[in-house]
């Protein structure tokens, strides 16, 4: 038997040797097998994998924490442009991650703690042009100043859009035509909104806001 061994290693070893010698001889066979026997290889593939499932784990597992940054950027890009061009896609992701947040508020706060310090500059280019807008919108303050006045004076108010009734610290001021739709900073143009409702709304019109447009039809 150990004669046995000894040869099998030998062979093993010139074959090696020979490979090593004719790389290209070695590469065109190989190539040119598999270009004959696709289903063999496939087999011997699978049965290669089944055999080293521990080994391939192992090298999948050194390899992504070798290239993190990439996978994560990889990701990102590909969710992105699924959420840029997939209207359904997008919907699905919105849907999930207000579920998320609402389960999870805490965590959701640390998170746009968080964010809103990567990207202040961000904020603070998107507040200084809510700003601008202001400006340059009809602006009625002395009304404006009355209005206020008169919510403060209140326990509590009723929303405009949901008819619920909300403390008066808790409340938000919306602009029912949006100043970027070209409505105006002044009292015939804001009512008291609860916050969800202000969030929901957000920069929309109201007839593209059917959940608005349903409730103050049935009023
Ligand atoms: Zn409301």
């Amino acid at each position: 038997m150990p004669t046995t061994l000894t040869t099998i290693e030998r062979r093993r070893r010139l074959h090696h040797q020979w490979c090593q010698r004719n790389k290209a001889r070695r590469c065109e066979s190989s190539k040119s097998y598999r270009q004959r026997h696709p289903d063999r290889v496939r087999i011997s593939n699978k049965l290669w994998r089944e055999k080293n499932s521990e080994y391939l784990r192992k090298c999948k597992l050194e390899w992504r924490s070798k290239n993190k940054d990439a996978i994560r950027s990889h990701h990102k890009s590909y969710h992105y442009e699924r959420y840029r061009k997939d209207p359904e896609y997008r919907r699905r992701l919105i849907s999930q991650s207000k579920s998320w947040g609402t389960k999870n508020k805490d965590k959701r706060r640390i998170i746009y703690r968080n964010w809103s310090l990567r990207n202040s500059k961000y904020l603070a280019l998107k507040s200084s042009k809510r700003r601008a807008l202001q400006r340059d919108a009809v602006i009625n303050e002395k009304g404006l100043s009355h209005f206020l006045l008169f919510i403060k004076q209140r326990q509590t108010v009723v929303c405009y859009y949901c008819k619920r009734r909300i403390p008066a610290t808790l409340i938000h001021l919306d602009h029912i035509l949006p100043i970027v739709k070209g409505g105006g900073h002044s009292m015939c143009n804001l009512c008291i909104s609860c916050p969800s409702c202000n969030q929901h709304k957000s920069d929309r019109t109201l007839d593209v806001w059917p959940e608005t447009g349903q409730r103050l039809l049935s009023i």
